[in-house]
This record gives structure tokens, sequence and C-alpha cells, in this order.
């Protein structure tokens, strides 16, 4: 059970992120398509006001060529020419009445104007009864200013937005008034919607009105407005986000109107002045290009969820395969695991069964160890052990009598020194929890390259009787210092090794010491020899051996490198004995003659020879002195 949740947890982990991942990609890969894709579509419905203006200007200088030519068509009247000339509002309209008629007809045409040289308005074909007034829009006082044709986008007085044309009439170079033709631009509008294929819509703003005819401003109020703008032209319904598309806040964005969405754009509306006089409002219809958008997204989202989905589905197949290796990996491993813990138990056991201490080691680190060992140093395991200890070759205490560190040379492990050691001096001194030391015989085999099984057999009842015999063998019975059966034992040790340090032979010598044994008795004699003894042993260093070479004549063995420290030591052991104070004697002095061991050729009775004419010479020369032969 416990596996199984453990498996099912593994798999969520693995699973659920991947899930959320592939869920988090395809949401971020449907908006990215819906963003450029609008992006496309508003880029594409963004030229709309551009392609307007341009429309809208080329429409109105095609009506202004037309109506251009209804003037010189008019022109050509003379009986209109005649009433021109004679300021006969009557005469003219009785003779235009028809043409204005079928202009409007077949043109358009909603205003016709006569005026007369100064710009008063003579007649208005479309409205007889008003006249008299002065034409004072900019299209007139442009055509008057130039004495040419002039046309341009204009309010009249009803305030409709208006082509107009204007054009003087001049008779053999003599101007007999103006002709103005005006052409409300509804149809044009109109026209432009269906090209451009979008709604258009044309809001002025309210203060050009504040000095209308008061018919004309309730007829504005019928029209759709906001607060400041009256919507005074629509191809089609005004929707009610008009006010905020006027403001500027909904331009280039999209707007829905029933089930449809439009695209709002926006254009400035001038007259041919260049004044302000509000917007031309676009609403393009692109309910279709959001319905392919949409269709194309669906089938996109299909194609990720299924995409989705066998992507999943491999990944979860994947992932429980692999669980599976896993696990049987695991499995494996755990077998493993517990067969080596098994061996490794019953190795420790083998190892507990040994009553000599036996470890399991390579020359720097141990590996295993038995009880045996752990009781003998007092350490609770083995981790305890090597916490203090690198190596059991640490415990090995410093005695020449054994294989200890100091034998090693340098570079060298303790297992390779103490292998090439005879078997006999195959042993080493280690101190126990109580500090007691035990004598060890060790032994090897090799367990894999490079790692040993040593064994440390105690033979320390054994050692003492041969550490006894040893001892009474190499020390003079009377001091404890070493004998000359010593000197003669280990002297080619120290004359064979090559150190960097010169080997100093010392002769030291009791002065007038027959006078002791006569005036306080033999046993006061050998008192004054122990004490001297003792004396020297303390000035000394731990390397330097001293021997009683017969008498009251000892022999010093240093290892010194330049005559004046040699001076210097002899000098500090000479003064000590001359201070110390002897029990009835009171105070003794020796003689020293010293010399160096000169080279590995020389016989080292040669040496101490020399170093006995060095101590003739203290003699002969006052005793109690240090006198060096080199
Ligand atoms: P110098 O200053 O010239 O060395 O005079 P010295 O009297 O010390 O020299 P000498 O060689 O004449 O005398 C050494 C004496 O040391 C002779 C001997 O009886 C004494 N002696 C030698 N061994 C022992 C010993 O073990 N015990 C005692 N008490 N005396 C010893
Ligand atoms: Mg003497
Ligand atoms: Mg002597």
């Amino acid at each position: 059970m416990e596996k199984e949740e453990e498996s099912f947890i593994y798999r969520l982990n693995l699973y659920i992120p991947l899930v959320l991942v592939t869920s988090f990609m395809s949401i971020i890969t449907i908006i990215m398509v819906i963003y450029f894709q609008k992006q496309a579509i508003y880029e594409y419905k963004s030229v709309i006001p551009t392609q307007f203006e341009i429309s809208l200007k080329d429409h109105v200088d095609y009506d202004a060529d037309i109506l251009s030519e209804s003037i010189n068509f008019i022109q050509e009247n003379t009986l209109v020419e005649q009433g021109l000339r004679n300021l006969n509002k009557k005469e003219i309209y009785k003779n235009i009445e028809k043409t204005f008629k079928s202009m409007n007809k077949s043109l358009n045409l909603t205003h016709m104007y006569f005026m007369k040289t100064d710009g008063t308005i003579l007649l208005r074909v479309h409205d007889y009864k008003r006249d008299g007034d002065f034409a004072n829009r900019t299209t007139f006082k442009e055509a008057q200013k130039r004495q040419a044709l002039f046309y341009g986008l204009e309010f009249g007085i009803k305030k409709n937005y208006t082509l107009r044309v204007v054009k003087p009439w001049i008779v053999n170079g003599e101007l007999i008034g103006y002709i103005e033709l005006g052409k409300e631009i509804d149809k044009i509008l109109g026209t432009l919607s269906k090209l451009l294929e979008t709604e258009i819509y044309m809001a002025t703003k309210k203060d050009i009105f504040a000095n209308s005819p008061q018919y004309v401003k309730e007829r504005l109020n019928k029209m759709a407005k906001t607060d400041d703008y009256y919507i005074v032209y629509n191809t089609a319904l005004v929707p009610t986000e008009i006010n905020s598309i006027i403001k500027g806040d909904l331009l280039n964005s999209d707007i829905s109107i029933g089930d449809d969405s439009f695209y709002v754009s926006r254009s400035a509306l001038t007259d041919v002045s260049g004044k302000d006089l509000g917007y031309f409002v676009f609403l393009s219809n692109i309910t279709l290009e959001y319905s392919i958008m949409n269709s194309a997204v669906k089938i996109l989202s299909i194609v990720l969820a299924f995409v989705g989905i066998i992507f999943l589905a491999s990944a979860y197949i994947i992932i429980k395969q692999k669980e599976r290796n896993i696990n049987s990996l695991t499995e494996e491993l755990n077998i493993q695991k517990d067969d080596l813990k098994r061996f490794n138990n019953k190795l420790q056991k083998l190892f507990d069964t040994q009553s000599n201490i036996t470890i399991l080691t390579s020359a720097n680190s141990i590996h295993m160890a038995n009880q045996t060992m752990l009781d003998f140093f007092g350490f609770k395991d083995l981790r305890d052990f090597v916490i203090r200890h690198k190596c059991i070759c640490d415990r090995f205490i410093d005695n020449n009598n054994y294989f200890h560190l100091g034998k090693v040379e340098e570079g060298k492990n303790w297992i390779d020194a103490l292998r090439k050691v005879s078997e006999k001096d195959q042993i080493v001194a280690m101190m126990d929890k109580h500090f007691e030391i035990y004598a060890f015989r060790v032994s090897f085999s090799e367990f894999e390259t490079g790692e040993y099984l040593v064994t440390f057999s105690d033979i320390t009842d054994t050692m003492i009787e041969q550490i006894k015999l040893e001892y009474k063998v190499t020390h003079d019975k009377l001091t404890g210092a070493y004998n000359r059966e010593f000197f003669d034992r280990m002297i080619h040790l120290h004359i064979k090794k090559s150190t960097p340090e010169k080997l100093g032979v010392v002769l030291c010598d009791i002065d007038h010491f027959k006078k002791v044994n006569d005036t306080y008795g033999h046993g006061c004699g050998d008192d004054v020899l122990v004490q001297v003894v003792k004396t020297i042993q303390k000035s000394i260093r731990k390397d330097d051996y001293l021997i009683r070479w017969g008498g009251e004549e000892f022999i010093i063995l240093m290892k010194i490198n330049t005559i004046e420290s040699f001076k210097t030591v002899l000098e500090h052991i000479r003064l000590k004995i001359e201070k110390e104070h002897f029990d009835k004697v009171e105070h003794i002095t020796c003689s020293f003659g010293a010399t160096f061991y000169l080279n590995n050729e020389e016989d080292i009775m040669q040496t101490v020879e020399r170093a006995d004419q060095g101590l003739y010479k203290a003699k002969d020369e006052g005793r109690n002195q240090v006198q060096i032969l080199c």
C-alpha cells in the first residue's frame, strides 16, 4: 500500500506540472493567435479614414467637374445672360427653372444661385422667395477674388454640408455676375459607405449652429446627438457608444451592435476654409473576419487539445515504463544492499570473534575493526576511533625497542615499512585505555590490493623478560646509563645513518675522583657517580646517548652541527655539574674532551682517541673545562 502511494505521488509530481505546462502553452498559443489575428484585422481596417478622405476628394472633384460643365452650359443661354445683365430675377427664373429641375433630377443638384457682381444674391432658383442677402461663403469669396472657378465643401445657411461650385460670368472680358451650383453630399457619402464597406456618421459640433434659424434648430434637435455634437448624417443606426467614440475613447478597437462587431475609426470634418466642424465616424463591420478568426481558433484549439492528449498519453506511458524500470532497479539495489549488510554483519561478527586486535586497513585509513580493538583503546565504535585517529599507527609508542612511526622514512607508509623489517622486529607497543603499555606482534595478509587484514597478537609477557634481559645487557648496573656493550652494538647504526647533522663524541671524566673515594669512602663515590649521571641526563637531549665508558669516565654521543653550538652545549653540562650539590662531597667538577666523527670511513675508536686527547688536554690545562679537537 505504502509503495503504491509512493508511486502515485511520484506520478503526480511528474504529471501535474506536465499537464499544467501543456495547458498553459496551449492557452498562450490560442491567446497569441487571437491577439495577432485581431491586430491584423485592425490594421486592415485602420486605413479606412485615409481611404475615405481620398475617395471623398475624388468624388468631389468629379462632381465639381460636372457642375462646372453645367455652369458652362447655363452660360450659353443668352436669355439668362440678358436676365442677369438686367438684374431681372423673374426673367432669369423663367428661363432657368426647367434646366434646374432637370439638373436636380439627373445630377442631384440642390442649389442654384445667381449673384450680382458685388456678391448680392439676385436669385435662389431652389428657394425663389429669398434674395438680396450677401453671399459671404468662402467658395464665393475665393471665386470673386480669383475671378475664376472655385469649389469646395461648405455649410450653407440651412447648415447642409454641400459641394459648392462658384464661377464668375464673364462676357467679352466683362463681369456680369456669378453662378453657384450646389449639391448636398449625402449621396456621395452613401456611395462611399458602400464602396468602403463601412457605416459613416457625420458628427457636427453644436456650436456652429448657434446662429441658425429656428426651423433648422428644430430639425437638428430631432436628430441623434451627444453633449457637444449633432449626428447630422448616418448610414446606419447611431450606436449608444457614439459619445465615447467621438471623444476618442473607443478608437481603433471594436464595439458590438446586436450580433455584429464593428471596428471604430474617425476622420476630421472640415470645410473648404479648413474650419474644424467635427468628425466623420466610421464603423466597419468585422463580424465576418471575427467569425473566420473564431473558426480558425476553434480548429486550432481542437488540434492543440488532440496533440496535448497524445503528448500527455505518451508521457504517461513513458513515465509508467520508467517507473517500472526504476522500481525493478530499486528492488535489485535493495536486495544487493541487504546482501551487503548481511555480509558486513557476518564479517564484523567474524572480526569480533578474534581475540587479537584485528583490523582491515589501508595505509591511510582504517575500514573495519573488531571489538577487541575498541575495548583495548576504550572507543564506542570505529567512527569514534576514526574521529580521533587517522590510523592505528598513531598509537604506536615511540620507543627504539619497537617499531614506531619515527622509523618510517618520509613518503613511505607504515605498513610497507613494517613489512620490510625482519619478522622478529615486527613488534609495536601501544598504550591501552588504562595507560598500560602492551607489546604486540603484528602480522599481515593482503585482503585486496592496498588493503590489509592486520592482526596484533599480545606478546607483552614474553617481551617483559626480553626487555629486562636487554636492559641488563645494555645498561650500567650502578648508574643506569648505557654501557660499553650498548655502545658496541649500536654505534654502527649511528655512524651509518646519513643525517644532516654531524656526530659529536665527548669523553667526560670526574676530576680528582680518587680523592672522593679516599676521603668519603667507596659508597659515597658510588653515590656521586649516580648523581653525576642523572645531572648529565637532565642536560642532554632525548636523542643523545650517555654511556659509562669505565670507572668515572663517560662518553656522550650527540648530533651537533657546529663547533660553537657543541661548545655551548658542553659548557652548559659542565656548569650544571659544577653547580650541583652533592651529599658530603658538596661539589665536584668534570673535564670534557670532545671531537666530531669525521666521515663514514673513520674508525670510531680513532674518534674516541681524539676525544681522549681533548680530555687529556683539559686535565692538563687545569681541569673543569671543555676542550674540542677537530
Ligand atoms: P683525575 O682528576 O686525573 O682524573 O684524577 P682521578 O683521581 O679522578 O683519577 P684516577 O684515574 O687516578 O682515579 C680514578 C678512580 O676512580 C680510581 C678508582 O678507585 C675509582 N673508581 C673507578 N670505578 C669506581 C666505582 O665504580 N666506584 C667508586 N667508588 N670508585 C671507582
Ligand atoms: Mg678522574
Ligand atoms: Mg679516570
